[in-house]
């Protein structure tokens, strides 16, 4: 059985590469230290180890059901959502005064990697407890958050976010849930929810839906959406959860992965209307939910990097004790087989894999440095760079992790060979767990538009001129380090060549939007495969430091691996980013002029 991460290249990532042990500087984490950085990450491991790895396989062949009155899951389901409320990650985050431990973003989001790698859908509720107590705790009245957020960090009460309609799912600005004003400063809602994950079960006392609704009169298009707070049990004076709220699940649905996730068809309204509770001002819903989105596109990226990374250690380990053929320059057919490892197409995929996990995980958790940073910086500069810098780099950081996560988990199949295919093999479902990534939160098609169009457009922006600076600045810091130059060569190219693209699709962009942003797609993996060669180049130069340093044995080995792929990702990632520079460079219509009777 594989380690759920690799606890050194963890700890690599995050004081190697990210210096998480800075932010100690930082007021807010006066009183902390490494250790408590540290002990986190291995609760994070020992309870992700005893309460959700054993039953990934098991809730993925037993789906939940429901028999009209409750949803059943399998019983370890609650005793692992317990042990992650009682360690106290749905508050960590939170100030102490709040019930939380003021723990760094960063260190939270790589806590939530052990969890992802061991049983992603028994990790979905707290992943989106999380985000709906915050949007709360952002934009809810003292009264809502009195009543609601407590129960939310400790575990009573869990929280979704319902924004997709039978009728809508890219296109939010034409949701129809209704919300009419009962004359007592609450709404009443009318409408359906469809995929809301964790819409309904008995984990907890009361189900907290974080909901994207139009008040009576409101404008059409996304001006006119409101976000509600709308409980599964209304609470009585004393706070408690007594009467059901006019919420109805009309439906699980049944899913090729993420089987132990509740996907539900909510009926809000089906007799005289879902007490629901505005949150912030009307008609500011959609913003604030891109808060909650945000947050939750890089909790996507992160996932999807750690499913690619479990994947990668699962093949990884059954090439090294796989025999199988012998090397192509040996025809003795009396030697013994070599491990599959031994050759060289198998290491071609486990490098790939490599490449795309570590690579992704980087990406993730240095997105994470920067939604820190946002918040923490010492100096106001340096909050909004990072905040513009974020804003920026979210289409990537969940479309790239999503999208090479999916291959890392494909890969492994691959490198089983028969075995990968049967269910004796956690890989295959990996691989279908991982395949929902690409697609929620906005898939890859929505990120490209967003990019392109909204977060670039056709000037461009401020986070576009600080990941100009701020890649340059390593490009030189490598050029004086000795092994590092070629591969900074390499991505110095790249990033050229993503100049040229951006600029010429900006120009494309100002004169037909339909044609700029035909190709989006393509610009957004582009993008992103820059972004994460720069992520390998900073890997890099951390392991040129410590050989520099004299590393030895395993150390020299665990180094020499991050080199090596950083050269492998130059290579074989970077370079082919010519070809399609050159086809987008040119306007290519091949997308945009097929009609839709030619096909
Ligand atoms: C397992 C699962 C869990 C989910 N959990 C939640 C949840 O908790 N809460 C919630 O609110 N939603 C949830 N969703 C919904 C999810 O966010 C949507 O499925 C997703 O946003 C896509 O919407 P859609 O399915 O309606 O597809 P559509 O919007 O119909 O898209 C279909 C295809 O058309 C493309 N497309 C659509 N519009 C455009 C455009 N303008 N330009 C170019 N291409 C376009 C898309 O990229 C896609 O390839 C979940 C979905 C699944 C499958």
């Amino acid at each position: 059985m594989a380690t759920l991460l690799n606890d050194r290249d963890l700890e690599f990532q995050l004081y190697e590469v990210l210096d998480t042990e800075s932010l100690l500087q930082r007021p807010r984490y006066a009183e902390h230290d490494r250790e408590i950085f540290d002990a986190t990450l291995n609760t994070a491991r020992d309870i992700a180890e005893q309460y959700f790895a054993p039953h990934n396989q098991k809730g993925d062949a037993n789906e939940p059901t429901f028999d009209g009155k409750k949803v059943t899951l399998i019983p370890e389901t609650k005793p692992a959502w317990d042990a992650f409320a009682e360690a106290g990650f749905l508050a960590s985050h939170h100030d102490f005064d709040d019930g939380g431990s003021q723990l760094p973003e960063v260190v939270l989001r790589a806590s939530m990697a052990y969890f992802n790698a061991a049983n992603v859908s028994s990790t979905a509720y707290s992943f989106l407890t999380i985000g709906a107590a915050n949007l709360l705790k952002s934009f809810g009245s003292d009264e809502l958050k009195d009543r609601y957020l407590p129960p939310m960090l400790d575990g009573r009460y869990s929280g979704t976010m319902a924004l997709t309609e039978p009728g809508q799912g890219s296109a939010l600005g034409d949701l129809r849930t209704l919300a009419k004003p009962a004359g007592d400063g609450s709404y009443r809602l009318f409408g359906n929810k469809m995929y809301i994950s964790g819409g309904d079960h008995e984990l907890t006392e009361n189900i907290i839906h974080m909901v994207l609704a139009r008040i009576e009169g409101a404008p059409a298009g996304v001006r006119g959406i409101s976000l509600f707070l709308v409980p599964k049990f209304r609470l009585d004076d004393h706070g408690q959860p007594v009467e059901r709220n006019d919420v109805a699940l009309a439906g699980l649905l049944h899913k090729m992965g993420y089987r132990n996730t509740t996907s539900t068809v909510l009926n809000f309204g089906e007799k005289d209307g879902a007490v629901g509770y505005l949150v912030g001002e009307p008609h500011k819903g959609l913003t604030y939910m891109f808060q909650m989105m945000n947050e939750a596109r890089i909790g996507v990226g992160l996932g999807a990097a750690a499913m690619g990374y479990q994947s990668y250690l699962h093949a990884l380990d059954y090439a090294r004790e796989r025999p199988q053929g012998r090397p192509v320059s040996n025809k003795n057919p009396d030697a013994p087989q070599v491990r599959i490892v031994e050759h060289a197409d198998v290491r071609r995929m486990l490098l790939m894999q490599k490449a795309y996990a570590e690579g992704s995980m980087a990406l993730c958790l240095y997105a994470s440095t920067l939604v820190e940073d946002a918040h923490t910086a010492p100096d106001e500069s340096e909050r909004k760079a990072a905040a513009e810098l974020l804003d920026l780099i979210t289409p990537m950081v969940k479309s790239w992790p999503s999208k090479y996560g999916v291959a890392a988990s494909d890969l492994g199949i691959q490198v089983l060979g028969g075995a990968g295919y049967t269910r004796d093999y956690v890989l295959e479902q990996l691989y279908r767990d991982n395949r929902l990534n690409p697609i929620h939160e906005g898939t890859e098609g929505i990120q490209g538009i967003d990019l392109l169009g909204r977060k670039l457009g056709p000037k461009g922006g401020d986070g576009y001129a600080e990941f100009q600076r701020r890649i340059e600045a390593t490009l030189s810091q490598a050029a004086g380090l000795a092994g590092c130059e070629h591969l900074a060569d390499e991505l110095a190219q790249a990033q050229e060549t993503l100049k040229a693209v951006t600029s010429e699709l900006q120009k494309q962009l100002a004169a037909d939007p339909d044609h700029g942003l035909s190709n989006a797609t393509m610009y957004l993996d582009m993008f992103g495969k820059v972004l994460v060669g720069w992520m390998w180049l900073k890997q890099a130069m951390a392991a040129e430091k410590a050989l520099g340093n004299g590393a030895l044995g395993s150390e020299e080995a665990f180094y020499r691996g991050k080199i090596h792929t950083a050269r492998y990702f130059m290579n074989w990632e970077l370079a082919p980013l010519d070809g399609y520079a050159r086809l987008l460079i040119a306007g290519n219509r091949d997308n945009l002029d097929m009609r839709n009777d030619w096909f």
